[in-house]
């Protein structure tokens, strides 16, 4: 697998950037690490001369860059998805900091049809709960306790810089594994759960206490293969079958 074929397995989406020169300031410190997919969530003011003057000689990024209305439109086929944030929110994530990429980055691109994707969120408020929960995990650069919040484009560039080294050290004769669930898949198991859930009344659904959000964590900390979703899906649906012969 070659160098470039692995870089352009990533993905780097900001959701909602309300300045064009962080646009184009993203879009340069990506191309300098030799990545090329840049996707924007409904960005408040793009195209614009200042992030064309801000990408210097990244403005082809710009031109391929992807626009989508919502991030989970952008996420479809994604296997494998960061949120990256300065702060640690209510309900605990994975949480991971850039130099603990190393491991988890060398399975993914091991993978056939992987697909990775950074998120990144607003200048002024980051991204939200809901959007950190569609990812697998959260990566927090490590910064002074005092003042954590990078840049938009600085934090892009620190974490396309840990991504680069990391493919810099993986092995161009790896065989590559073909187990990778995309984030729909997963969706799609949760959906399912949720729905079993609902029909043993599992939970008061008036009163849910975040049942769902966290049975959606363990399947994303879990990350379970093609074989391990057949059987969830498969046992999930007997469930269902019983159920329905019952009423
Ligand atoms: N005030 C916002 C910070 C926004 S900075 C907040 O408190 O959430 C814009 C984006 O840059 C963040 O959403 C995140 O994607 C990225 N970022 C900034 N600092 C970071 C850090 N220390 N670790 C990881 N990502 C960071």
């Amino acid at each position: 697998m070659s160098d470039s074929s692995l870089k352009n397995k990533i993905e780097f989406i900001l959701v909602e950037p309300s300045h064009p020169g962080n646009i184009g300031a993203s879009a340069r410190a990506i191309k300098n690490m030799g990545f090329k997919n840049l996707s924007l969530i409904n960005p408040k003011d793009f195209p614009n001369d200042e992030s064309f003057y801000r990408a210097k000689g990244a403005k082809d990024i710009l031109e391929n860059v992807k626009i989508y209305q919502d991030l989970t439109g952008s996420l479809k086929d994604a296997t494998l998805i960061f949120g990256t944030s300065a702060r640690t929110r209510t309900i605990p994530w994975p949480t991971k900091t850039s130099s603990e990429l190393t491991k988890i980055l060398k399975t993914a691109l091991e993978n056939i049809n992987t697909k990775i994707c950074f998120v990144f969120g607003r200048e002024i408020s980051g991204l939200t709960n809901e959007e950190l929960q569609l990812c697998d995990y959260h990566l927090k650069i490590p910064t002074d306790e005092s003042f954590s919040s990078l840049n938009l484009s600085h934090a892009v560039q620190i974490i396309s810089y840990v991504i680069k080294m990391e493919i810099d050290n993986i092995n161009s004769t790896t065989e590559l594994k073909d187990e990778t669930q995309t984030f729909q898949d997963n969706e799609y198991l949760i959906d399912h759960f949720d729905k079993v859930m609902k029909l043993i009344d599992f939970y008061d659904q008036e009163n849910p206490k975040q049942v769902r959000t966290r049975v959606r964590r363990l399947i994303k900390r879990l990350q379970p293969d093609n074989l391990e979703t057949g059987i969830l899906r498969g046992f999930l649906s007997k469930i269902e079958q019983i159920l329905n012969k019952k009423n």
